[in-house]
């Protein structure tokens, strides 16, 4: 189908957007990579007059060192993510998820910020970084806040970020050193997550002596598996299976045609521990 008919803005700056998003007010919808947005315009479950593409915003596009940090443009695409040496180096557990999102197309396209506002439970970004203890900074007319991550996902396709509002960065503090994996468990290649787990731990000999555990699909938004992270103390390889256990603690799976919730829940406990296992260089 073709999208109903809208107004198309292409601002260069955040100050412009958001003078944009302020005069067109409730009508306005924020495009970034598209990959979401456009299929939901063209199937016309969403009827904006007004559309505001970020893409010549290149003050929202990178990667940078911010100290005990690394500071992620929100229009950073997933490729640019996965390649990324800061990445890599401070946030591994990050690029590993990306890397799983679909496919290299969407993967050129998508960003990092239009996932995370977009808030699919079943996409791949929103556990990672809960699970890193990342910071969103969101901006709009009254300024800029920041959000935690245990404060960004309200519900389904619900987020912090009001109408007239952008996420602007993503801010991560280093994990240097620390071990991660990202197990997703799908039926087909690039398939969407029918559960996936995002695991970084750090050791010491072989002992976990910290551990962060992040889960997709297991309920509205992402959620943290912090009964396990807080178990996994002082453990190794021979006794994850115990500590993993409680994996599915506390989660609300869905149930549809990929799995109901108890398996869901099956699935999680046994992610969980390989992808702590994986994390430990397992
Ligand atoms: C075939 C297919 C398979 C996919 N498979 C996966 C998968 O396996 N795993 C996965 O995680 N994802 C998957 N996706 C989704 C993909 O990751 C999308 O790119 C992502 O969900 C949205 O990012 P985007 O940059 O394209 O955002 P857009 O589609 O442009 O925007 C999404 C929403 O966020 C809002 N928005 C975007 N940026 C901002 C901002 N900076 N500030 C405020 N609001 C903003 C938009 O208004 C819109 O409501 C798939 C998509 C497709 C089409």
């Amino acid at each position: 189908m073709i999208p109903a008919t809208f107004d198309y803005a292409a601002p260069t700056s955040v100050e412009e957007a958001l003078s944009v998003l302020a005069e067109a007010g409730d009508d306005a919808k924020v495009l970034a990579g598209g990959q979401s947005l456009l299929p939901i315009l063209r199937m016309r479950l969403n009827a904006p007059e007004k559309v505001v593409d970020l893409g010549r915003v290149e003050a929202l596009r990178g990667v940078r060192d911010g100290g005990d940090h690394i500071a992620i443009g929100s229009m950073t695409p997933y490729s640019e993510v996965v390649g990324n040496a800061l990445v890599q180096e401070h946030a591994g557990l990050l690029a590993k998820a990306v890397e799983t999102v679909a496919d290299p197309q969407i993967r050129h396209r998508g960003t990092v910020g239009g996932a995370l506002v977009h808030a699919d439970p079943a996409g791949d970004v929103g556990a990672p970084v809960l699970a890193l203890d990342a910071t969103m900074v969101v901006v709009g007319p009254g300024g800029e806040r920041t959000v935690g991550a245990g404060e960004f996902f309200h519900d389904l396709f619900e987020t912090a970020v009001a109408d007239g509002e952008l996420l602007t960065e993503i801010r991560i503090p280093k994990h240097t050193g620390w071990g991660s994996a990202y197990e997703k468990f799908v039926r087909v290649s690039h398939q969407w997550s029918i559960v996936a787990v995002a695991a970084t731990v750090k050791a010491e000999g072989g002992t976990i002596t910290e551990a962060r555990v992040g889960l997709t699909n297991m309920g509205s938004t992402p959620l943290r598996a912090t009964a396990v992270e807080q178990a996994l103390v002082g453990k190794g390889t021979a006794d994850l299976a115990d500590a993993c256990a409680a994996a599915a603690e506390g989660t609300n799976p869905p149930s549809d045609l990929n799995g109901d919730a108890d398996y869901r829940r099956h699935l999680a406990t046994v992610l969980t521990r390989r992808a702590v296992q994986h994390a430990l260089g397992g």
